[in-house]
């Protein structure tokens, strides 16, 4: 018998041709998320099955399982040889000291002698007569011993179920770029679309000396949780302190914080295209600040080729908070910084800025050089 923890996946079935591809995936990001663990990794009959580990980080196994996307459910139990006796073992060490329990069996090798009810009878018999303070209820146990019957004499046996994450291989479904700043939205967002498959790159604005050390060390720590589930090892950082001056001296007041976002687009743009991302993803949502008015969105959008993904466009606050203690970037997030956006904020904003109005303010400066002045001074840190 030997400990074991049984990963079975969600949606990669129902990929059909594709499934090679999607399996390959998947069992590449298991092994990442396990790296530094002695462990092995094996596929069998529609699960994976982490055997021979680190006993001593049995937890640390789980709790990172639990955080690769495309695991539909995993359970801690042990593999065993299929001889009655030996289940028997094993069940005794899932089963609980006392009250109501009940044996459920699935038989996936049907050349097996007994069938799952008596398999079921059999090892649920043996559990009560060795045990006294254990009682069967079938309808609504306490506990439930599982018992999986497979090919090649071996035999899976736990005793829960624990949700994963759902969600598809990361890697699966190309690339993106994710605007990150400080706040609550922007690590919610990448962590939705790394849930479906997508590789997420990092990038983020600062306006040093205006903000501080303190800023990025904040973004360092939100990209390191969100690479437990993106497995994303650096983030560009790229300085806007220079294009925020010249908006401040030249244009309306007013259109700061939209030529801002334009800037930034075009920017993330350019350098997506260097990493090879598809699209660039925010975490605006519609008309959660003055910003993020479909006018907001449309003005930036309009100095972009690429999709700009917006996962929680149609999300509240307190639901993306939600998600954000969910993930665990919540605590973080919440520390308080200066975002760069807060630099020369205009007291009004323009809530719906009228894109050739935009346009004409922005004739003032030249976007062109001060594009690549800020996209050649982008700096790549590892985390
Ligand atoms: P967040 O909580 O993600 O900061 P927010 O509600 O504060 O979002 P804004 O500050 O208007 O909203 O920013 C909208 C989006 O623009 C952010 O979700 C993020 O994707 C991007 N963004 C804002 N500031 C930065 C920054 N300094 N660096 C990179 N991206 C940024
Ligand atoms: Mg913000």
């Amino acid at each position: 018998m030997e400990k074991v923890v049984i990963i079975r996946y969600a949606e990669i079935h129902l990929k059909g041709k594709n499934r090679g591809y999607f399996e390959r995936a998947f069992s590449m990001n298991l092994e990442k998320s396990l790296k530094g663990i002695r462990h092995e990794l094996h596929r069998t009959s529609g699960r994976y099955l982490v055997e021979k580990f680190d006993e001593a980080r049995t937890e640390e196994i789980l709790t990172r399982v639990s955080r690769v996307f495309g695991v539909y459910s995993y359970s801690l139990g042990y593999l065993t040889e299929s001889a009655m006796d030996a289940v028997f073992a094993a069940a005794k060490r899932v089963a609980p000291a006392s009250g109501t329990f009940k044996v459920e069996t699935h038989r996936g090798y049907k050349q097996y002698p007994l069938n799952s009810m008596q398999i079921s009878a059999e090892i649920g018999g043996r559990l009560l007569s060795e045990n006294p303070a254990l009682s069967v209820d079938v309808h609504a146990p306490s506990a439930t011993v599982y018992i999986d019957v497979r090919e090649s004499n071996r035999t899976l046996v736990f005793g829960s179920f624990e949700r994963g994450p759902g969600g598809m291989p990361v890697g699966t479904s190309g690339k993106g770029l994710l605007l990150i700043s400080g706040g609550i939205d922007s690590p919610v967002a990448g962590h939705m679309m790394a849930k479906r498959g997508m590789n997420v790159e990092l990038l983020h604005f600062h306006s040093y000396p205006y903000t501080n050390e303190g800023a990025r060390e904040k973004v360092m720590t939100l990209a390191g949780i969100l690479s437990d589930y993106t497995g994303t090892k650096t983030v560009s950082v790229v300085s806007v302190t220079r294009i925020q001056e010249e908006i401040h001296a030249k244009c309306a007041e007013e259109l700061n914080v939209t030529l801002l976002r334009r800037f930034m687009f075009r920017i993330a743009e350019a350098i997506a295209r260097k990493k090879g991302a598809q699209c660039l993803i925010t975490g605006e949502s519609l008309g959660q600040v003055a910003s993020q008015t479909i006018e907001g969105m449309t003005s930036s959008n309009a100095v972009v080729t690429l999709p700009v993904l917006r996962p929680l466009v149609g999300f509240d606050k307190d639901e993306i908070i939600e998600r954000a203690k969910k993930i665990g970037t919540y605590e973080t997030s919440v520390l308080p910084y200066e975002d760069c956006c807060t630099v020369f904020l205009p007291e009004f904003p323009a809530i719906k800025p009228k894109l050739s109005y935009v346009e004409e303010e922005e004739r003032k400066l030249d976007v062109q050089s001060l594009v690549e002045e800020a996209v050649a001074g982008k700096e790549e840190v590892s985390f």
